[in-house]
C-alpha cells in the first residue's frame, strides 16, 4: 500500500524534577543544600530522509514520545537532558496542524525542524538557599513537554514529473535516464508507488525525476487511480509528457495528449500551466509514420518542443535529458510551501484557582501553567513589563487566596525562579 497521508501525535519529554538534598560528609553535621537541577525534556524533531518515499511507517505507529529529562541529584548533580526524538520523513512532507489543516512546516530542506519542545527542568534546592533560609526543603518540578497533533502529507520533491497514460513507457524512461532510487527500487509494484530517480545530465548537472502511476481519464474526479498521485508532481518545475506514438495499441497520440492535459487542468490549474516537453515514445516500433508526423505538427503548433525517443533502444534519450536540463536551468526553484500555522497566543493570565499553592517550610510555592508562561514573558528590567506582571498576579486573585491561607507580612512567596517577601 502506498501511504501519503497520516495523522500522528507528538509528545516532547517532560523536564526532570529538581532535587532536594543536603551536603553530607563524615564528621560534618549538616551541610548546605546541594540538590541539582532536573534535565530538560527531549524535543521531537523532523528531518528529511531521501531513502523514504512513503508515509507507511506512520500508519502503524501513531504516537511519538521523546525522553523525559532526568531528575537532579544530590552533590549538585544536574540530571541529564532527555534524548531528542528524531523522526525521519520523506523529503517533501508537509506537516499540518491536525485541527486547522494549516501548514506548520514543509520538510523539504536539510534543516532539522523542532516540532515539539521538551519541558524545562526544575531547579534543585541549591538555588533556594538564602541568608535567612539555609535549609530549603523544596525544589521545583520539571515542566511538561509540548504535545502536538499533526497530519503529514507527502508532496514529493522532483524537478521533472512524468505524465502520460499507463503503458506509454514512463517507468521505462525513468529507469533508463536515472539510477533508480535505491529504496524504491526494492518495491515490486512500482506502478503503485511514485518513483524517484536522479538524472545526471553532465558534470555537476543533475535533476530529480518523478514517475507517478498512470493518470487515467476521470482520475481528477476521483474515478480511479491517479488523482491522489498527482499531488506528487504538483511541485514539479517541468513536465515531460510521454506519449506512445507507435500506434501499436490503436491509440491516437493527439487524443491521448489532450486527455492527459485536461486531467491536469481539472486537478490543478497551476500544475497544468507548468512548462511541458513532449516525449514521443516507442519510435522504434512506429507502424504509421504519418501518425507521428500529424502528432508532431499538432504539438509544435501549440508551442511544445517534441523529442522522438525510444526508451527501449535509447534513441533520442540523451537529447531529451539535455533539453530538460537546459529548460530547468531557466526555471525557478522547486516550490517550498510557506508556514501558515500561527502559534496560538500563549495564555499569560488566569485565575488563582488554576494555580497550585504548597506551603513548605513557611514558603508559599505557587505553580501553574499560565504563571510559568507569564514569568517567561516578563522583562524585570522594564518597569512597564513589571507592572503588567503585578497586575496579572493581582487580577488573578492570587493575593486574596494567599491571605485566605493565612500568609503573613514578610513570608516568602516563591514563583518558579522568582521569590519575594509578601507585603500587604
Ligand atoms: P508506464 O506504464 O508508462 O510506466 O509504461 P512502462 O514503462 O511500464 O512500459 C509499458 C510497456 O511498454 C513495457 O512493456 C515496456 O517494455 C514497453 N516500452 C516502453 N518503452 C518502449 C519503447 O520505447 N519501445 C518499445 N518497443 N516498448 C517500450
Ligand atoms: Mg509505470
Amino acid at each position: 500500500m502506498f501511504v501519503d497521508k497520516a495523522s500522528i501525535t507528538l509528545i516532547a519529554g517532560k523536564g526532570g524534577n529538581g532535587s532536594i538534598s543536603f551536603h553530607r560528609e563524615k564528621y560534618v553535621a549538616a551541610g548546605g543544600p546541594d540538590g541539582g537541577d532536573g534535565g530538560k525534556g527531549g524535543d521531537v524533531i523532523f528531518v528529511a530522509d531521501d531513502n523514504m518515499s512513503t508515509l507507511m511507517d506512520f500508519r502503524y505507529k501513531r504516537k511519538y514520545v521523546a525522553a523525559n529529562g532526568i531528575d537532579g541529584q544530590g552533590r549538585m548533580k544536574t540530571g541529564k537532558d532527555g534524548e531528542n526524538l528524531v523522526i525521519k520523513v520523506p523529503r517533501g512532507t508537509l506537516v499540518r496542524d491536525k485541527e486547522t489543516g494549516a501548514i506548520i512546516q514543509d520538510i523539504s530542506g536539510d534543516e532539522p525542524y523542532v516540532i515539539a519542545r521538551g519541558g524545562k527542568g526544575g531547579w534543585g534546592n541549591k538555588h533556594f538557599a538564602t541568608p535567612t533560609r539555609q535549609v530549603p526543603r523544596f525544589a521545583k518540578p520539571g515542566l511538561p513537554g509540548q504535545r502536538r497533533e499533526v497530519t503529514l502529507e507527502l508532496k514529493l520533491l522532483a524537478d521533472v514529473g512524468l505524465a502520460g497514460f499507463p503503458n506509454v513507457g514512463k517507468s521505462t524512461l525513468l529507469s533508463v535516464v536515472s539510477k533508480a532510487h535505491p529504496k524504491i527500487a526494492n518495491y515490486h509494484f512500482t506502478t503503485l508507488y511514485p518513483n524517484l530517480g536522479v538524472v545526471y545530465a553532465g558534470e555537476g548537472v543533475s535533476f530529480v525525476m518523478a514517475d507517478i502511476p498512470g493518470i487515467i481519464e476521470g482520475a481528477s474526479e476521483g474515478a480511479g487511480l491517479g488523482h491522489d498521485f498527482l499531488r506528487h508532481i504538483e511541485r514539479c518545475r517541468l513536465i515531460i509528457h510521454v506519449v506512445d506514438v507507435s500506434g501499436s495499441e490503436g491509440r491516437d497520440p493527439i487524443e491521448d495528449f489532450e486527455a492527459i492535459n485536461e486531467e491536469l487542468v481539472r486537478y490543478n490549474e497551476t500544475l497544468a500551466s507548468r512548462p511541458q516537453i513532449v516525449a514521443a515514445n516507442k519510435c522504434d516500433i512506429v507502424e504509421d509514420p504519418e501518425l507521428l508526423e500529424r502528432f508532431r505538427s499538432y504539438v509544435t503548433e501549440k508551442g511544445y518542443e517534441l523529442f522522438e525517443i525510444s526508451a527501449a533502444t535509447h534513441q533520442g534519450i540523451k537529447e531529451l535529458v539535455m533539453a530538460a536540463a537546459e529548460k530547468l536551468s531557466q526555471l525557478p526553484p522547486i516550490q517550498v510551501f510557506e508556514p501558515e500555522y500561527v502559534e496560538p497566543e500563549p495564555k499569560l493570565s488566569g485565575t488563582a484557582e488554576e494555580l497550585t499553592i504548597n506551603v513548605v517550610d513557611g514558603v508559599y510555592m505557587v505553580e501553574g501553567e499560565w504563571l510559568d508562561r507569564l514569568l517567561d514573558s516578563v522583562n524585570f528590567g522594564d518597569s512597564e513589563s513589571r507592572m503588567y506582571f503585578d497586575r496579572a498576579l493581582r487580577n488573578s486573585g492570587l493575593f486574596d487566596r494567599l491571605e485566605a491561607m493565612g500568609i503573613n507580612e514578610g513570608d516568602t512567596v516563591s514563583l518558579y525562579e522568582l521569590e519575594f517577601e509578601y507585603k500587604k
